[in-house]
């Protein structure tokens, strides 16, 4: 271990380690599972808190209908490899004691990840630590007490002295309020508690959409047993009436940051109003390579072994897609790829809307589209796209296909075996967009608007494209809609069909310009430097 390194304790609600470690629901958790595969490859001191979920994010299948539907087996079976430490610890939540058993997982080469989990026969209610952003209120306030507080009571049992608390997302605020209970419970005073915390703690935020900024009212959040001794009156200090997630996980750190250049200007904005916090840094998400990138196309050394390379991995897609729709994708054919959660500001339907531009290309097969995504079980309205992708698919059984329960397995094949990855998002809504350098370091090109990641790696026809220039005004669904058609059918495709030898030139260039940039390594060299270095 280096010396010279701060040790840090990092927080999440969810981590994305391997599909079949049902505990993440989506990018929040893919980034959070990629930073500790690196920190352990990196050998640096840190290690993560999470949540054992029983049941974890929905495992959201398509019914005969069309329409998704929500089902959660118990995952109980998977955690033969957890690794109980014996230890235990007790939150108050509702003016009950809950225990919480604390389980080590380091199977995926990540470093050391402590669960915690509440289903103990000696508990009245078992199933805090049940479902994954499932239920209501009440429930997810418990469930950032067991992560927040219990995780801080499991950091002192483990005998880890973290230098640095990181809270990745607002969910882990409340282990500021132990922090502070710790300090004053030695002598201190609140406001003497309060700064010395704020100089341990780091934030990410990673929500540019204002209703994904968690929020609770104080009579709530007293009734769970959320202030943990602590005031109403100090706790409103710190996040505000009602109680806001974000800014107290602002104004409880001494550094924070948005997850690409563009975010941090975002997050600026929205956070403006915040007094007493840090200035948002903009520190760029990153990938854990050897999880999501081909190491033959990374090595290729040349046009002809990249093109043969990527030949490979798109009839390993196609063979999935085969495995799982019946569909037999045309491997001569160009194949989008189109990944995410449902949310309407992520325009899934955008490539659809000008049927008479679209159609025939889809008719003819000389576009073929693999959407595939989940919607927030309580989401109807993204259940709603998800039904309309569904039913695109039936209009074109043969060039459109939608691929039911998103997750590790579909993104890995996805983002190595389609000839192109589209992202349309309404600007400025997508914090970062992780997927997007999955494809790129595999050569995959990337069409998409500027928002996000790209605008830091798109040079335009030469690693891939933009459309939209970035433009944010009331049409802009319209004006993108044009320019998407634009750059599809006048740059994408004849790149595709009739120039070959540029389409994998465009490759290359793809994984060169991404490779370094974009690495989980080099992130986390910057939170080393920007956030976590002492002050
Ligand atoms: C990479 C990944 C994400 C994040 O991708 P976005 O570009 O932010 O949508 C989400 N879910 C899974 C399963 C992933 O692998």
């Amino acid at each position: 271990m280096e010396d010279d390194k701060p040790s840090v304790a990092y927080f999440c609600m969810e981590y994305g380690l391997a599909e079949e470690m049902k505990i993440y629901a989506g990018g929040l958790g893919i980034l959070a599972g990629d930073i500790l595969k690196t920190a352990k490859e990196q050998d640096w001191p840190m290690i993560g808190i999470g949540i054992l979920w029983r049941q974890g994010y929905t495992k959201q299948v398509i019914n005969e209908k069309g329409r998704p539907v929500d089902t959660y087996p118990r995952n109980d079976y998977m955690y033969d490899y957890l690794k109980d430490t014996g230890i235990k610890v007790h939150v108050r939540i509702k003016n009950e004691e809950i225990a919480c058993r604390v389980w080590r997982l380091e199977k995926y080469n990540n470093a050391p990840l402590y669960l915690l989990d509440t289903n103990l026969e000696e508990n009245s209610n078992k199933w805090i630590t049940g479902q994954l952003y499932g239920w209501f209120e009440e429930e997810r306030i418990a469930q950032e007490i067991v992560l927040g507080i219990g995780g801080v009571k499991a950091l002192r049992k483990l005998d880890f002295e973290p230098d640095i608390y990181h809270f990745n997302e607002g969910h882990a605020v409340l282990a500021g309020t132990e922090l502070i209970k710790e300090k004053t419970k030695s002598g201190l005073s609140f406001e003497e508690a309060y700064s010395q915390t704020r100089e341990e703690i780091v934030f990410t935020t990673h929500t540019p959409v204002e209703k994904g900024n968690e929020e609770h009212s104080m009579r709530v959040m007293k009734y769970m047993g959320a202030f943990n001794g602590i005031s109403e009156e100090e706790m409103e200090r710190i996040g505000g009436n009602p109680f806001n997630m974000t800014a107290a996980g602002l104004r409880l750190s001494k550094a924070a940051n948005g997850v690409s250049q563009i975010h941090k200007e975002t997050a600026r904005g929205m956070w403006e109003h915040v007094d007493d916090r840090p200035s948002i840094q903009g520190i760029t998400n990153g990938i854990h390579r050897d999880t999501w990138v081909d190491s033959e196309i990374t090595g290729a050394e040349g046009k002809e072994e990249i093109w043969k390379r990527h030949t490979e991995l798109q009839r390993a897609l196609i063979d999935y897609v085969k495995d799982r729709t019946g569909v037999s994708l045309d491997q001569n054919k160009l194949i989008i790829g189109f990944a995410r959660r449902a949310a309407p500001y992520k325009r899934a339907n955008l490539i659809f809307s000008n049927k008479e531009k679209i159609s025939p290309h889809l008719e003819s097969g000389d576009i073929q589209l693999v959407f595939s995504g989940k919607a927030h079980p309580l989401d109807d309205t993204g259940k709603g796209i998800i039904t309309e992708l569904v039913d695109k698919s039936e209009e074109y059984p043969e060039s459109v296909v939608f691929l039911e329960d998103y997750g590790i397995e579909i993104a890995r094949f996805l983002t190595r075996g389609v000839d192109v990855w589209l992202n349309n998002p309404r600007r400025p809504k997508e914090a970062s967009g992780t997927s997007g350098m999955k494809a790129a370091m595999n050569g995959v090109l990337n069409l998409s608007v500027l928002d996000g990641w790209w605008p830091e790696a798109c040079r335009h026809g030469k690693n891939g494209w933009q459309f939209g220039d970035g433009y944010e005004g009331e049409d802009q669904d319209e004006h993108d809609r044009q320019a998407l058609y634009e750059v599809l059918l006048e740059e994408v495709l004849p790149t595709y069909y009739d120039n070959k030898e540029q389409w994998k030139r465009m490759m290359l260039e793809s994984v060169a310009s991404t490779y370094h940039e974009f690495s989980a390594k080099g992130m986390l060299e910057k939170y080393y430097e920007k956030l976590y270095k002492p002050t």
